[in-house]
């Protein structure tokens, strides 16, 4: 089993998701005591999150490029960085490093395509929405089509990340208002929505909707799991 270098805290309420999935994965695979080899560096969001809305994504790429050599040296076999939004400078994080990355959206694409979805909604932080890192990726890279919300939407969509999700906060009325811009997207075409923000599905759950819905965080950290397996 290869030890699975993480990029945390962005934000750990996401981070403690991933450790479930990745340690469940390894014990349905493989049982008993069994449990996954990882070496996590988990970062103080409030430094990050600064950073990002003043839009310095150069300083947020050091952070996140010293972090990972530090999960390098620590002995990990590859690297996974866990949040959609801290892919706009996955390429500066690789770049620092000699082990591979595993791509969240590359990841997700993988499971759209198996399943034959070409057209999909995209929910996010406004950066993951609008910018080109994530969508231009699934676009370009890998054929599918991306609808995201309306401007308005998109805003409340956000902040909720920002203002409840990543400090731990589960509202029922900010559930109730993401199932209608799914709804909303799927009225527009989408065959299925990306939770593309590894914090989302702590509110919204399959359970909740009729509309597929892909689940980032798990989708990578299943990622993580077959790569970690693959060379046992
Ligand atoms: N975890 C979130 C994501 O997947 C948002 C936090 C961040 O900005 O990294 O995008």
């Amino acid at each position: 089993m290869e030890t699975i270098g993480m990029l945390g805290g962005m934000s750990w309420e996401s981070t403690t998701s991933y450790y479930q999935e990745i340690n469940n994965g390894i014990k349905d695979a493989l049982g008993g005591l069994n449990s996954a080899k990882i070496c996590l560096f988990s970062v103080n969001f409030d430094e990050i999150e600064t950073l990002q809305h003043e839009g310095n994504w150069q300083a947020t790429a050091e952070i996140l490029s010293d972090a990972a050599r530090s999960v390098e040296a620590g002995g990990a076999d590859f690297l996974i960085i866990c949040t959609n939004t801290m892919h706009k400078v996955a390429s500066e994080i690789e770049h620092a490093i000699s082990i591979p990355v595993l791509h969240i959206a590359d990841a997700t694409a993988e499971k759209l395509k198996e399943n034959k979805v070409t057209r999909v909604g995209l929910l996010g932080t406004k950066f993951t929405m609008e910018q080109d890192f994530y969508r231009g990726r699934l676009q370009q890279h890998h054929g599918i089509e991306v609808l995201i919300p309306e401007q308005a939407d998109r805003d409340v969509i956000h902040d909720v990340i920002y203002n409840e999700l990543c400090v731990g906060k589960i509202e029922a009325s900010s559930r109730a208002y993401y199932l209608n811009v799914i709804n909303w997207l799927y009225e527009q075409g989408a065959q299925a929505v990306i939770l593309g923000c590894t914090e989302i599905a702590l509110l919204v759950k399959q359970e909740h909707t009729s509309v597929a819905l892909y689940d980032t965080t798990k989708i990578h950290a299943e990622a993580a799991v077959s790569y970690a397996l693959a060379s046992s």
